[in-house]
């Protein structure tokens, strides 16, 4: 709660590390060894077709056709596998907490080792900030990794020891690096430390959605060192063909919903989602910015004075592209920010003095649901209120189940990135969804329509 408390206070985007969003993994879940040969080729195609369109109108990231992950032959190859394992642990006991990006990994990892390849996988883990540190280790997900792929892990504790020991691994076996953030070399980007990397493997897979807006050595510079034998895994393929069924040409009405706690946060993809959706609903501390630049009294409800006219600007853009905007009639207000304090129904557009509101109100719910429940295709970035404490999930819950219902009447949903990947798991709806993206920052730049470093790199 105290966190919570001085997150709402300085208004500060806290990077989730903790609980994951899932993935679900329909695709990559039938390419595991032992599928059906005509359902990977169905695959193939559906990949296929979509990939080349999939990048060029967001950020032209492909002018080459990359690699094909699925046809490559891996055989005797030590494979570089660029992975997300940056899941949460309890800080006392290292227990992990959620295994969803460990689990999202393994199609990939599978594929390499059913296809006598040698993954040897890198990943970051945590933000250490002075090289090795025990709670941010990578040792601490080697048991899991190894129950989950029932293998033997190579656990390598530094570059060294990987040179060493990389020389003599031979296909069957799986070799894992310590926290590449262990070196500041990696958040760098420095080429010495990258072609280091490199020099471990003979080819390069990267599968880590959630760090491919990095400009890191082992997601971007890395892949120098592989003019032509760089790819992207399973899991990078399925996150981005799922943005690309949005950006490309979503089924209409498209609607966004887009919350949490900073319009600063939320501007780029706003202003970008103008050009492709037909409602955007606004919700979370960010509407009372909005409601605010309307004319409304917002008491002490999360406000940035200085995004005022950001907010004007964004509504009177909607207005010239026929864009409905749907911002909050109705708040949950409280007396103070404190899960237990007093609490009414408001108006968004005037909250009493020194009244906060902390969650949207029963009318926005049923608004905003219908919306949903008319739309064929719907992003979800970022919560309606404070979901983290009960009082305050109604809003967030029930746009969830919305979803789900909607999800189960054909339209395509897709969450992520703030928090939203965790409110679904939350309310343990992640696997009536379409997609929920393993990537917060990424999903949120390839929709603000930037280019992606740890994608181009792989063109
Ligand atoms: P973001 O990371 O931008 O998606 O923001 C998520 C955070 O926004 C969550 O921790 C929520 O508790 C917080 N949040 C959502 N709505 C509000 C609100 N009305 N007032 C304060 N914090 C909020």
């Amino acid at each position: 709660m105290i966190n919570l408390i001085s997150k709402h206070k300085c208004c500060k985007k806290v990077q989730p590390e903790s609980p994951l969003p899932f993935t679900k993994l329909f695709l990559p879940r039938i390419l595991t060894k032992g599928s059906p040969i005509s359902i990977q080729i169905v695959f193939l195609l559906l990949t296929k077709s979509s990939f080349p369109e999939a990048f060029n109108p967001i950020n032209n990231a492909f002018t080459t056709q990359p690699m094909e992950f699925s046809t490559y032959s891996f055989s005797t190859k030590k494979v570089l596998l660029r992975v997300d394992f940056n899941v949460p642990i309890d800080k006392v006991t290292f227990e992990i907490l959620d295994d969803k990006r460990i689990k999202a990994a393994l199609p990939t990892i599978n594929h390499i080792i059913n296809h006598n390849g040698i993954p040897i996988l890198l990943s970051h883990f945590g933000r250490p900030k002075n090289g090795p540190e025990n709670q941010f280790s990578l040792i601490h997900i080697v048991s899991r990794l190894e129950e989950l792929i029932q293998k033997p892990i190579i656990f390598c504790k530094n570059l060294e020891e990987a040179e060493r020991r990389g020389k003599d691994v031979c296909p069957g076996e799986v070799m894992l690096l310590e926290n590449v953030r262990f070196y500041p070399e990696e958040t760098q980007g420095d080429l010495a430390f990258a072609e280091r990397l490199a020099s471990l493997g003979d080819c390069y897979v990267n599968d880590a959605f959630g760090s491919a807006h990095r400009a890191h050595a082992s997601t971007t510079q890395i892949a120098l060192h592989f003019p032509t034998d760089k790819m992207m895994g399973f899991l990078m393929a399925e996150e981005l063909a799922c943005a690309n069924k949005i950006l490309q040409n979503p089924q209409k009405p498209f609607t966004a919903i887009v919350g949490g706690a900073k319009v600063s946060d939320k501007v780029l993809i706003i202003e970008n989602l103008l050009n492709i959706a037909s409602d955007i609903i606004i919700g979370g501390g960010m509407a009372y910015t909005f409601v605010y630049a309307q004319g409304g009294s917002v008491g002490s409800s999360l406000l940035e004075k200085d995004k005022v006219d950001v907010a004007l600007s964004i509504l009177h853009k909607a207005k010239e592209k026929g864009v409905n905007i749907h911002l909050p009639q109705d708040s949950i207000a409280a007396s103070s920010f404190l899960e237990h304090t007093e609490t009414s129904i408001v108006p968004t557009h005037s909250i009493p003095y020194n009244w906060m509101g902390l969650d949207i109100g029963p009318e926005s719910i049923a608004r905003f649901c219908d919306v949903v429940s008319k739309s064929k295709t719907i992003l979800w970035n970022g919560p309606m209120g404070v979901f983290e404490w009960e009082r305050f999930e109604l809003g967030t819950k029930s746009l969830a189940f919305a979803l789900a219902e909607a999800t189960e009447k054909g339209s395509f949903t897709l969450v992520g990135g703030g928090d939203s990947a965790s409110a679904i798991a939350k309310f343990k709806l992640s696997h009536r969804v379409s997609h929920v993206s393993t990537g917060g920052g990424a999903l949120l730049e390839l929709f603000e329509g930037k280019e992606l470093p740890g994608i181009k790199a792989l063109t």
